[in-house]
């Protein structure tokens, strides 16, 4: 299986590019999603983040990710705990689609992560794409999609990794800044070199 990763900042586009990928027959794998999975009702994953963290399984049986967000968000100790929780599972549920993939006839799988380059990940990819726009335009996206302010925006901005420091890690970089349809020639010719390899 030949994997790649896909990553961007917030608001730069990488759900558009993700769908792209997705209409030219990519098995895109996101890892939000997965993370979400492993701590479904029902789940081991939920079992040990309620045992770690009293309080933050609601009536219903869910995950009270308010509740849990207000545990770790300013608590670096409690995250690495909850990380220590979530992480192998999250792994262990992706190595099972790829096999699941895999036994389909499937050849490569791009393996969307939003911290991709934060957490080292992209060192065992095949190739990365990032997806980048100029801070300006993700700033002024963001304010729109998400209705914040500039303060607020530039708040969110300044918690991850600048756009221009993980384009230097890029195989490709993907430039969102201008019409969706010149995204799409570039998504066409990283999925052809993807294509290509292997
Ligand atoms: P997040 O990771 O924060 O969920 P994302 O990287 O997946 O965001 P999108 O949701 O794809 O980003 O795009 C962010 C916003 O910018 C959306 O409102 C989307 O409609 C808009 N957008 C994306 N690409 C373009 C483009 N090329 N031109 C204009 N608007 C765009």
């Amino acid at each position: 299986m030949h994997v790649f990763g896909l990553t961007g900042g917030i608001a730069s586009g990488k759900s558009t590019v993700t769908r792209m990928l997705r209409e030219l027959g990519a098995e895109v794998l996101d890892a939000d999603v997965l993370a979400r999975e492993v701590v479904e009702p029902g789940t081991p994953g939920l079992a040990d983040v309620a045992a770690r963290f009293p309080g933050v399984v609601g009536p219903d049986g869910r995950l009270d990710r308010v509740k849990l967000g207000a545990r770790v968000f300013s608590d670096a100790h409690e995250r690495a705990a909850l990380n220590a929780i979530i992480h192998p599972r999250v792994r262990e549920a992706f190595l099972e689609k790829v096999q699941a993939l895999e036994a389909r006839g499937v050849a490569r799988v791009i393996y969307d992560v939003p911290l991709l380059i934060e957490a080292g990940m992209h060192e065992w990819m095949e190739g990365v794409a990032v997806v980048w726009v100029p801070r300006d335009v993700q700033k002024a996206r963001l304010m729109s999609r998400d209705g914040l302010d500039a303060a607020a925006a530039e708040a969110r901005l300044a918690a991850q990794l600048p756009l221009d420091s993980k384009r230097q890690h890029a195989t490709w970089v993907i430039d969102n800044s201008g019409e969706l349809a010149s995204t799409r020639a570039q998504v066409e010719s990283v999925w052809r070199a993807m294509l290509a390899r292997g």
